[in-house]
C-alpha cells in the first residue's frame, strides 16, 4: 500500500510518500511560502533533490505541484496517482470528539472546521490540504490523524481547569494536549524495545523540540500531559512562555495597554528561550551563548530543565512510579547535556543515566546506567510514519 502523508500549515505544506508494504520513503519534501510572491518547493527522492523557487498561489496549486513532480521524477517510483491508496493528514485539534484517527467524512470535516475556533492557525490550513486532495484525487480515502486523540484518555481531574462550569462547557475550555501522534509513537516503540506489553508499563515521554510537551502514559493510556487548551501550556519552549500565572498576563495587559492579539503574540512568539535570553529561540544558540558566559541564556536553559524535572516528578507521583523515560524531538534526540541535566540528581527515584551511553545523537538506544531502576531511552520520533500507519489501517478496512 502507498500512502501520501500531508501536514498542511497556513503557508506551508510538508509531504511524504511512503510505501507501507516495502517500508520505504519514496519521496518527501515541502512547499513553503504559499500565497507569498515567491514560494519554495523542495522534493527529495533517494539521492535526487529538486528545489524550485516559484509563486505558489494557494494550497491546491501546492498539492498539484507535489503530485505533478511525484509522477514526473522517476526516482520516486510512482507511475500513476491510482497507485496512491490513501492520504493521511495531520490535524492539530480534534477537540473531545476524536480519540482515534478517522476517515474524513463530511461529519468529520465539519468537526475539524468547528474546532478551528480553538486552533485558528492550524485546522483551517489542514482543511485546505484536504480540499486540494479532494479536487485532485477525487474518491481517494483521506484520513485525519489528530494531535489530540492520544490524550483523550485523560480523566476529568487531569483535563478540567478550575473555571466556572458554564464557561468551560459553553466554550469547550479544557486541556486537550498536543503532540499526541509523537507521544503515542514513542511510547509504543519504547515498549517494543523493552520487550514488554505497553499495557504493563508506566512511561513518561519527553517531546522536547521547538515546541515541547511531556506526557504520562500508564498502561498505554495517557493520564496527563503538559500542554493544555492550546499547545502553549506547560514547558518553556522556543518562543512560548508555557506555564504562567494567568493573573500575571492580565496585569501585564493592563500595565502596558496590550490587547488580546498583542498578548497572544508575546506569549507564543516572543517568550520562552527567546524571551528570557533576549537572544535566540534555538537551544543550540543558547548553549553557545552560555559557553560565552551569557547569564540570561543560562537562566533560559535552567528554566527548561527545572520545568522538565517538575513534570517528570509530578507524573511519577500521578502514576505511582515509572518504568521508562523517553526523550524525543530536536532537543530530546540531540542534546546530551539537556538529557543529562534533566535526569541529574534523581537517584532517589531510581533514575540515573550513563554518560558514555548518553553520548549519542538521534539514535534509538537506552542510556540508563546499569542497574538503574528506571530505564531511560532516546527514541527518535516519526510522526509521518505514525500518520501513514493510521491511514493504512483505516484504508485497509474499506
Ligand atoms: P519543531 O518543534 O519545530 O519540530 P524540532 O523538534 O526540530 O522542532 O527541535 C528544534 C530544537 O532542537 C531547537 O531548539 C534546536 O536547537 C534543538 N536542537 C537540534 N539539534 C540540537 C543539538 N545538536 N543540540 C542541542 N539542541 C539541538
Amino acid at each position: 500500500m502507498i500512502v501520501l502523508v500531508i501536514n498542511s500549515g497556513s503557508s506551508s505544506l510538508k509531504f511524504q510518500l511512503r510505501n507501507m508494504t516495502e517500508h520505504t520513503i519514496m519521496a518527501q519534501g515541502n512547499v513553503e511560502k504559499i500565497g507569498l510572491p515567491m514560494g519554495i518547493f523542495t522534493l527529495k527522492a533517494g539521492e535526487i533533490k529538486v528545489q524550485k523557487e516559484l509563486q505558489v498561489a494557494n494550497h491546491e496549486i501546492a498539492v498539484e505541484m507535489v503530485l505533478h513532480d511525484l509522477l514526473e521524477l522517476e526516482a520516486t517510483g510512482l507511475h500513476s496517482l491510482e497507485e496512491i491508496d490513501a492520504i493521511g493528514h495531520r490535524i492539530v485539534q480534534g477537540g473531545d470528539s476524536f480519540d482515534r484517527a478517522m476517515l474524513i467524512t463530511d461529519e468529520v470535516y465539519d468537526k475539524i472546521r468547528e474546532y478551528g475556533a480553538m486552533a485558528p492557525l492550524h485546522n483551517p490550513a489542514h482543511l485546505k490540504g484536504v480540499d486540494a486532495c479532494k479536487v485532485l484525487m477525487p474518491g481517494k480515502p483521506q484520513v485525519a490523524v489528530f494531535d489530540t486523540a492520544f490524550h483523550q484518555t485523560m480523566e476529568p481531574a487531569a483535563f478540567t481547569y478550575g473555571l466556572p462550569k458554564h464557561y468551560a462547557e459553553k466554550h469547550k475550555i479544557r486541556r486537550y494536549g498536543a503532540h499526541g501522534t509523537s507521544h503515542k509513537y514513542v511510547s509504543h516503540r519504547v515498549a517494543e524495545l523493552m520487550g514488554k506489553p505497553i499495557e504493563e508499563l508506566k512511561i513518561i515521554t519527553c517531546h522536547l523540540g521547538n515546541g515541547s510537551s511531556i506526557t504520562a502514559v500508564k498502561n498505554g493510556r495517557v493520564v496527563d500531559t503538559s500542554m493544555g487548551f492550546t499547545p502553549h501550556e506547560g514547558m518553556l519552549m522556543g518562543t512560548r512562555c508555557g506555564d504562567i500565572d494567568a493573573t500575571a498576563v492580565l496585569y501585564l495587559m493592563q500595565k502596558e495597554q496590550i490587547d488580546a492579539a498583542g498578548m497572544d503574540r508575546i506569549l507564543n512568539k516572543e517568550s520562552g528561550l527567546l524571551g528570557v535570553s533576549a537572544y535566540s529561540s534555538d537551544l543550540r544558540d543558547i548553549e553557545s551563548a552560555i559557553a560565552e558566559g551569557n547569564q540570561d541564556a543560562k537562566l533560559a536553559r535552567d528554566i527548561l530543565i527545572h520545568r522538565a524535572k517538575k513534570y517528570i516528578g509530578s507524573y511519577i507521583a500521578e502514576m505511582n512510579g515509572v518504568d521508562a523515560i523517553v526523550f524525543t524531538a530536536g532537543i530530546g534526540e540531540n542534546s546530551k547535556e539537556t538529557r543529562a541535566d534533566i535526569c541529574a540528581d534523581m537517584e532517589f527515584l531510581g533514575i540515573a543515566i550513563d554518560a558514555a551511553k548518553n553520548n549519542v545523537r538521534g539514535e534509538e538506544c537506552a542510556i540508563h546506567a546499569d542497574g538503574a531502576r528506571v530505564q531511560v531511552w532516546i527514541v527518535p520520533t516519526n510522526e509521518e510514519l505514525a500518520i501513514a500507519e493510521e491511514a493504512e489501517q483505516l484504508a485497509a478496512q474499506l
